[in-house]
């Protein structure tokens, strides 16, 4: 889709013309992007995703080799939850949006195990080598675990291409569109 409209710009007041163009990224949602120029040297240009009843949270089970390759969204709002790990990855005034797999989730938590190892003791250090094994289990296809991403601003989600592995119930609502 593209529209444009004719408006004043801004500054100088003389009528300029406003695009809006939308872009499909596949089974995930449009984006609308908003641009105008003008010859007074005023320029504009915005971003805004456009879900069509998005859910905030998505939820999936991870149970094997085929839904490590999951594509996930998480924007800088949003929370990653494993209850079976008992990790969560909260937002934070450094967190970063980023888009990666399923597989890259684990790797991020085993990261922070992996520092988190350098000066644990104890109880803690048992407890992070055993969610790693748990990781490791998980990776072979041995266990399963529930991986929920939860973002009040609606701009994560879980991309399950619904020609895969034919994902039904839950999973499906996310990254589905209106046909
Ligand atoms: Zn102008």
């Amino acid at each position: 889709m593209r529209n444009v409209l004719r408006a004043p710009c801004p500054v100088c007041k003389q009528e300029i013309e406003y695009i809006y163009q939308t872009e499909e990224i596949p089974y995930f949602s449009e984006i609308l992007i908003e641009s105008a120029v003008c010859t007074c040297g005023w320029r504009m240009a915005d971003t805004f995703i456009l879900k069509t009843g998005q859910p905030e949270r998505s939820e999936m089970r991870v149970s094997g080799e085929a839904d490590l390759s999951v594509r996930v969204v998480r924007s800088s709002a949003g929370t990653i939850e494993v209850p079976e790990l008992g990790v969560t990855v909260n937002p934070g005034p450094a967190s970063e949006g980023f888009i990666t797999n399923v597989e890259g989730v684990l790797d991020r938590i085993e990261e922070a195990l992996d520092t988190a190892l350098k000066t644990a003791e104890g109880e803690e250090r048992e407890r992070a080598l055993s969610i790693k094994a748990q990781i490791e289990a998980v990776r072979r296809g041995d266990e399963s675990v529930t991986l929920i991403i939860d973002d009040p601003s609606g701009n994560s989600a879980i991309i399950r291409n619904p020609k895969d592995a034919g994902g039904a119930g839950e999973e499906e609502r996310a990254g589905q569109n209106s046909p």
